[in-house]
């Protein structure tokens, strides 16, 4: 592992910002870490760029402590939300300030900085100024300052945070494509799970100073690991249940809901008490032989593209946000859905959240 930390604590004033935090970062991995404000992400990055004076525990980089390091000798690139562009150098001068600061010979920073304009896709850029730069632009223009002096390892707290959702998805893809391309160790702090998804190789879900779980992307998303991770992700219907004592022999666990028996294909150590999770596109339209079949009344339709998202209330009052084709449904009738059993998850209700 190129990057470890070992548990991390650090506190302002009474309340812990981190409790005990351990990671690890591999060779090349962009790693995000996830989780609301407030939950300790900037702080936990501060710590690994040496931005923060007092904490406990250790982090290691390449196997040696760097905790007495100071910040300009670690060799890391940082870049932030307000990424802070000379706005009266031009972008070439901007791209060419860290390798000014080391001391290279020009025309080393000229050809560096040609080579970062041609990466961050600005190639003939270099002579304009700030001002001329769309936000998109502007934000390529810091990732090329940041990446410039060849950093060991590249750190971004919230870097798209102020521009709007359509640039910034498109630029998420940009940032992974550049930073993949030159195979650069990363750590990317956010707090939205669209764009951590977009742009991370393993998320690290956080919550009140702790990582709560990591795994990739595509893990997180479909196995939350408690009910803070499920709704972190978006995942609100969560109905309570237990396990059926009439589940025979029967490969999937049947668990007792107030939607009727839910069949879960995979409910590894299902508690007695427990919470079915279900995604939004575990629904499809009921067949006769469908498992799980729920019927509700058609409450509300939103289209969203490739699928219409419904809300449907059972009768027992449970609504559920799902995603069907889009036009599959319509009106305002009882639906019948099934819930795909290989799509539903089974939490512990004790990991519930604050
Ligand atoms: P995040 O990046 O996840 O939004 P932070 O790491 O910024 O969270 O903050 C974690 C906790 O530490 C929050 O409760 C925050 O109020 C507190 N905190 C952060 N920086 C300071 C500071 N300089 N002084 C006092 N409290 C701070």
């Amino acid at each position: 592992m190129l990057l470890e930390t070992h548990q991390i604590v650090k506190g302002y004033g009474r309340e812990p910002a981190l409790r005990g935090v351990s990671l690890a970062v591999a060779e090349g991995e962009i790693v995000c870490l996830l989780g609301p404000s407030g939950c300790g992400k900037s702080t936990l990055l501060r710590v690994i760029a040496g931005l923060e004076p007092d904490y406990i525990g250790t982090v290691r980089f390449a196997g040696q402590p760097i905790d007495r390091v100071p910040v300009h000798q670690r060799g890391f690139g940082l870049m932030f939300q307000d990424f802070a562009l000379l706005p009266h150098r031009n972008v070439g001068e901007n791209i060419a300030f860290g390798l000014r600061m080391q001391r290279h010979p020009r025309p080393e920073i000229e050809r560096r900085v040609a080579e970062m304009l041609k990466l961050a896709g600005l190639p003939g850029y270099g002579q304009r100024t700030i001002f001329e730069l769309s936000g998109g632009e502007r934000q390529r223009v810091a990732l090329a300052r940041s990446l410039a002096p060849r950093p060991r390892l590249l750190m971004l707290d919230e870097p798209l945070g102020a521009l709007d959702r359509t640039l910034r998805e498109r630029l998420t893809d940009d940032l992974r494509r550049i930073i993949k391309g030159i195979g650069l160790t990363s750590i990317y702090v956010t707090h939205d799970q669209v764009e951590a998804f977009a742009v991370a190789d393993r998320i690290m879900l956080m919550d009140r100073g702790q990582i709560v779980q990591s795994g990739t992307p595509l893990e997180v998303y479909r196995h939350p690991a408690t009910v803070f991770a499920a709704r972190f992700m978006g995942l609100n219907n969560l109905v309570p249940a237990h396990v059926s004592h009439s589940a025979g022999q029967a490969r999937a666990t049947l668990m007792e809901t107030a939607l009727g028996p839910l069949e879960v294909a995979h409910a590894n150590g299902a508690h007695a008490d427990a919470i079915v999770l279900i995604p939004p596109e575990a629904a499809e339209l009921a067949t006769p032989d469908s498992p799980n079949v729920v019927t509700g009344q058609l409450i509300r339709t939103t289209f969203r593209g490739s699928a219409d998202r419904i809300v449907v209330r059972h009768a027992s009052g449970i609504e559920l946000e799902l995603d069907v084709e889009a036009g599959a449904v319509t009106g305002t009738e009882q639906v019948r859905l099934a819930l795909r059993p290989d799509r539903l998850v089974v939490l512990h209700p004790k990991q519930a959240e604050p």
